[in-house]
């Protein structure tokens, strides 16, 4: 999988980019081959002037300012143009979009190639991104400062999801929210922990009822923590 951020900010993305799951995930493996490419690009070598300015006050006033459309269609259109020959799915990251969950996440890891946008300030000029037809995806309904945060969640949920990343498919299908309930408690050593015991069914060695104990404790806690999905 392909995925290229468009941000102002591409030194925070690659500090994140490249550690722990998703760094590995970046790296070729002795064949030459890596699960997942990300690269990031800067929207201000797009600028077109000579401050490198992107953004602009917004017509109708606001005291926030806005980031000029084209130099996001400068940036998005070279990406394009140094990609891939089918064309990617283009993502705004953005308060106003469809909110991402596990079901959503599991369907943009099936697309070859992803260019997510990040705005910031007041956003980004709406034209731009209804020219090249951006989907616009939330992380919720809560507005954080840039769209860095929102793209790297979106980047690493599709990222554990690609063949080869995680050591066994089951590392994701037993996460909560696969099969739209929650995990079950999870207990390491010790045995015994300020009084607090591992259930002796963890420690019985008798697989089919760990199994039977694992679904019906994740149930419960379903049940306690997020009884709306249970309706789901
Ligand atoms: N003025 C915008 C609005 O009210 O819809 C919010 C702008 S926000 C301060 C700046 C940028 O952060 C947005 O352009 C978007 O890229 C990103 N952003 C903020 N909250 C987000 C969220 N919940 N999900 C995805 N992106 C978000």
């Amino acid at each position: 999988m392909k995925i290229d951020i468009a941000t102002l900010f591409p030194e925070m993305c690659e500090s994140f980019l490249s550690e722990s799951v998703v760094g590995r995930a970046r790296t070729p493996s002795a064949t030459g081959t890596a699960p997942v490419e990300i690269n990031c690009f800067n929207i201000r070598d797009y600028a077109g002037n000579r401050h490198n300015r992107v953004d602009d006050k917004a017509y109708g006033g606001g005291i926030g300012m806005v980031i000029r459309a084209e130099p996001v269609y400068a940036c998005v259109t070279d990406i394009i143009r140094k990609g891939l020959k089918s064309p990617p799915k283009l993502i705004y990251m953005s308060p106003q979009g469809r909110t991402l969950t596990q079901g959503f996440v599991k369907e943009l890891a099936r697309e070859e190639w992803l260019v997510i946008l990040c705005g910031h300030y007041e956003g980004v000029d709406c034209r731009v991104t209804e020219e090249l037809g951006f989907t616009e995806i939330s992380v919720g309904d809560y507005v954080v400062t840039g769209g860095e945060l929102p793209a790297l969640i979106l980047t690493d949920a599709v990222t554990r999801l690609q063949k080869g990343v995680l050591p066994d498919d089951s590392a994701f299908t037993d996460d909560s929210h696969w099969n739209g309930a929650l995990e079950h408690p999870l207990y390491t050593r010790p045995e015994i922990w300020r009084g607090r015991s591992v259930p002796g069914i963890l420690l019985s060695g008798h697989h089919g009822n760990i199994a039977r104990w694992k679904e019906e404790e994740a149930a419960k806690v379903t049940g306690l923590k997020r009884p709306d999905l249970l309706s789901k």
